[in-house]
């Protein structure tokens, strides 16, 4: 005996398909949800909680949304991490026989959304998959709006956070013991991310959707991630996925790698302090005209090249159309006029592509000829070989042409999409009801002078058709017997007449069958459009290649970048190097530019010295956000740069990084430097900040000895260190190839100026008393705190001397009040650098002892 009503039976059979999801059932005009899920509902969208009849004991709690305002129902609550499964009435309620047959038409999930803010125009939306295969674990991730669909494999558990964090999927697939590994490696990263358990792919639809030489040579690994991944697009999407053609394998190791602490450091996508793009180095780069452009300009600060020969290839492109402003301003022209070629592709693919988007991927192929001529006649070698890779697709824009008006509507069941001329049945149709249309409007005229009424008028409705309008004032002379009539208005009637109905059957019967095959011939075309899906997404590579070549070229245009020289040795040079971004939020060329030299044989470590606000950390910065520029193919900001391929950036800055949660500073910051000491090659480039911080004064000072001695005699990788200590200048007469440097400082009367210049030799070691001074401390506490460094000074020294063997004084006399300490470097500097606008005294409390 069922329990509930048969609909109610219907509705718990399709609810156990998907337990993990909000289900959309659909009765009528709306989309109800039923138990659980309504009053989860309705609390998360705010939405009344209802009850319905349903056969049983009790009502079952309820809660329903329209159906033609869904869609912003459905956005909600995949926002908040949800499922939400769409059912829909499968077959005619007038035709059915007992309840109506529903299905579950498309599972809507974080990581499948084809819409919506998630979908967000210059974002990629990614879905990863992961599967382990004897210790190898194989990664699949795809963007379903655009067919990208990118594999790769690895058995290097530590490097998986990195790659996840490149492409910051919204979901998670994989088998639940991997996941949970994975949660453990990756930490607060992926709390983004929503995670579904799924095991074992089908590899034989791995086999069925892609060619034989899509697949060959991918590793088993990676082909069961795809394998995973394509299920259950499958089973989610419940449609064919015509745009997923091609596998972009990868490997990880081709790029220059960067854990996701350092590229949130070098702000290279988003900022640190409120993780927008505003105020990072992409959103300085970003001058693209299309959604591709910017989706591929991302994806290469992503992922920095590692081989000369293909950063040459994008220098010598972006070096070009750096010298050519006119070929900068049509290029960019032909660029403005294209849409989101990737997306409508993927709306085709999925049968969602309207007469718009058809409009839009006209006008979008409209503009290549153009683009084409220029790549061509460019004069890059570069831009030429993208210039053959732009395709036409010259059939398609014709057959769009001839086929879709210009402005069509929204929706594709209504009609008026398709132009006059195109097909003749449907033409005749036409005719049939312009001609209908024709005689009501020749009756109009012929009903006034039969009833001498002039102000009779034809009119039509949804409800009642066409009518005939009299107004109260003419009643008298309506024809009583040949008007039939159908409603009474405030001031006036409406009637019909037999002709009239017999037109109007015909007109509508006519229009019915027009809008019928408008939509047929519609489809038609769309489906073959979808024929040369392969086509287009070449086309829009290449396009999109074009769009981040060029948006790297104007930046580098306008800020006078140039053209880095990129080697593979490892000597790092840069002269009058600028921070990209600092110097662009900087007013009027108020940023004071610095050199950097770096080599094997003296300086492979810089240790930096000064006090706070000096310009340390931007300096570190600077050169590291220079390397990434060079290895992306861009233009850097500097008089002259010879860069060497990077492998890999560490850094270890600051402590704003709160993502690992429930952790000391401390212990963060001595994790990042076990990574690093593991992980850097001498082709590495290691950044720290304020090293040994965090615990007291001298373990901090030994731990920060210890792994600079590291770095330099074990690593040899180039080392940035920027520390407080400044007793750890003397270990440069200790290590051949660590240097000394400092950001010079004025001191005049009771005014610290900050030069921001970089310059040999350590700085002095008095600014935290001299702040103290200036900020009108007693003179007691003054004159005792130089006592007490002094004290510690030289027991540092002494305990220093009983370490190691060659101590080497640092040029401080014991009061630690001398101005330039052991630099004359920075005496020398100052005289040559302009002097900066004065500043206020540093912030004493942020010292870190
Ligand atoms: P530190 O790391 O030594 O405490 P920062 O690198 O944070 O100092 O720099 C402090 C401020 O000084 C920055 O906010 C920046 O605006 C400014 N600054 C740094 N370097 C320069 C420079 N080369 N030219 C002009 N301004 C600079």
């Amino acid at each position: 005996m069922a329990k509930y009503t048969p609909m109610m039976e219907q509705y718990l059979q399709v609810k156990a398909q998907v337990p993990d999801a909000f289900l959309f059932f659909r009765l009528g005009d709306f989309y109800e949800m039923f138990f659980e899920d309504a009053i989860r509902a309705s609390q998360e969208l705010e939405i009344t909680l209802t009850g319905r009849d349903a056969g049983g004991d009790e009502r079952v709690p309820m809660c329903g949304v329209p159906y033609h305002s869904a869609e912003g129902y459905v956005q909600r609550l995949i926002e908040k991490g949800y499922k939400v499964a769409i059912c829909e009435q499968v077959e005619d309620p007038s035709a059915a026989k007992g309840v109506v047959r529903r299905e579950i038409v498309r599972i809507v999930t974080p990581g499948t959304v084809m819409e919506g803010k998630a979908v967000a125009d210059r974002r990629n939306n990614f879905i990863a998959a992961l599967t382990e295969r004897e210790g190898e674990i194989g990664l699949a991730v795809c963007d379903i709006t655009t067919g990208e669909l990118y594999a790769a494999r690895t058995q290097d558990w530590e490097r998986l956070p990195d790659e996840l964090n490149v492409f910051e999927p919204s979901e998670l697939l994989g088998e639940a013991g991997l996941l949970e590994r994975v949660k453990a490696a990756c930490g607060p990263l992926l709390a983004g991310a929503v995670v579904t358990e799924r095991r074992n792919g089908n590899r034989e639809a791995v086999a069925e959707q892609f060619s034989e030489a899509e697949l060959e040579g991918l590793p088993e690994s990676a082909i069961d991630a795809v394998a995973l991944l394509l299920d259950y697009l499958r089973e989610t999407q419940k449609r064919t996925l015509g745009h997923l053609t091609r596998i972009r394998r990868y490997d990880p190791r081709q790029s220059l790698m960067m854990d996701p602490f350092t590229r949130r450091n070098l702000e290279l996508t988003e900022t640190v302090r409120d993780r927008s793009k505003k105020g990072s180095l992409l959103w300085l780069l970003d001058r693209t005209a299309t959604a591709m452009g910017a989706r591929m300009l991302r994806r290469w600060l992503d992922k920095p090249l590692r081989d000369v020969q293909a950063i040459e290839e994008r220098l010598e492109a972006v070096e070009k159309l750096v010298g050519g402003l006119i070929l900068r301003d049509e290029l960019s022209a032909a660029l403005r006029g294209m849409y989101d070629l990737e997306r409508l592709v993927g709306r085709i693919a999925y049968g969602s592509a309207n007469g718009r988007d058809l409009v839009a991927l006209r006008a979008t192929l409209e503009q290549v000829p153009a683009l084409k001529a220029l790549c061509l006649e460019s004069g890059s070698e570069t831009l030429a070989r993208l210039g053959e890779a732009l395709d036409e697709c010259a059939e398609a824009r014709e057959w769009i042409a001839a086929a879709i008006v210009d402005e069509p509507p929204v929706s594709v069941r209504e009609g008026g999409l398709i132009r006059v001329g195109y097909h003749e049945h449907l033409d005749r149709l036409r005719a049939a009801s312009t001609d209908g249309k024709r005689w009501i409007a020749e009756l109009e005229q012929r009903e006034r002078e039969a009833t001498g009424i002039r102000s009779l008028k034809i009119g039509f409705n949804k409800v009642f058709g066409y009518y005939i309008e009299v107004t109260r004032a003419n009643l008298s002379a309506v024809p009583e017997g040949r008007y039939e009539r159908k409603q009474t208005l405030a001031n006036g009637e409406r009637y019909v007449t037999p002709e009239l109905k017999e037109r109007e059957a015909l007109i509508l019967e006519a229009e019915d069958k027009m809008v019928g095959l408008e939509y047929e011939l519609f489809v038609e075309l769309r489906d073959r459009l979808a024929g040369m899906i392969p086509r287009f997404q070449a086309l829009a590579e290449a396009v999109a290649q074009v769009d981040a070549l060029l948006s790297m070229a104007q930046v580098s245009a306008a800020n006078r970048y140039v053209r880095p020289k990129v080697t593979d040795g490892f000597e790092l040079r840069i002269e009058d190097g600028r921070h990209p971004v600092v110097e662009a939020v900087l007013e009027g060329g108020s940023f004071i530019a610095n050199d950097t030299d770096m080599n094997a044989s003296d300086s492979s470590v810089l240790l930096i010295t000064g006090p706070n606000m000096a310009g340390k950390s931007t300096y570190m910065r600077q050169v590291a956000m220079i390397c990434v520029m060079a290895q992306i193919g861009c233009f850097v900001p500097a008089r002259r740069a010879e860069i060497p391929i990077i492998d890999r950036i560490f850094t270890r800055i600051g402590a704003a990084d709160d993502l690992v949660g429930g952790q000391s500073t401390f212990m963060v910051e001595m994790k990042d430097i076990q990574a690093m000491t593991t992980k850097a090659t001498k082709h590495s480039l290691v950044i720290i900040d304020e090293l040994g911080r965090g615990t007291s004064t001298s373990e901090g000072m030994a731990i920060a000895q210890a792994v600079i001695e590291f770095l330099h005699d074990r690593i040899g990788c180039k080392t940035l260190v920027s520390t407080h200590y400044h007793e750890l200048a003397h270990l440069e007469g200790q290590l051949p190839r660590l240097r000394n440097h400092s950001m010079a400082v004025r001191e005049s009367g009771d005014q610290v100026t900050f030069l921001r210049k970089f310059v040999r030799g350590a700085a002095s070691s008095s600014y935290g008393i001299y702040c103290a001074r200036i900020a009108g401390l007693p003179s007691a506490i003054i004159e005792r705190a130089n006592e007490l460094l002094a004290i510690r000074e030289t027991g540092a020294a002494r305990a220093e001397a009983a370490a190691a063997s060659g101590l080497i004084a640092d040029g401080r006399s014991p009061d630690g009040r001398e101005q330039e300490a052991s630099s004359g470097g920075a005496a020398a500097a100052e005289k040559e650098a302009e002097p900066a606008s004065p500043v206020a005294p540093p912030d004493v409390s942020a010292s870190p002892e």
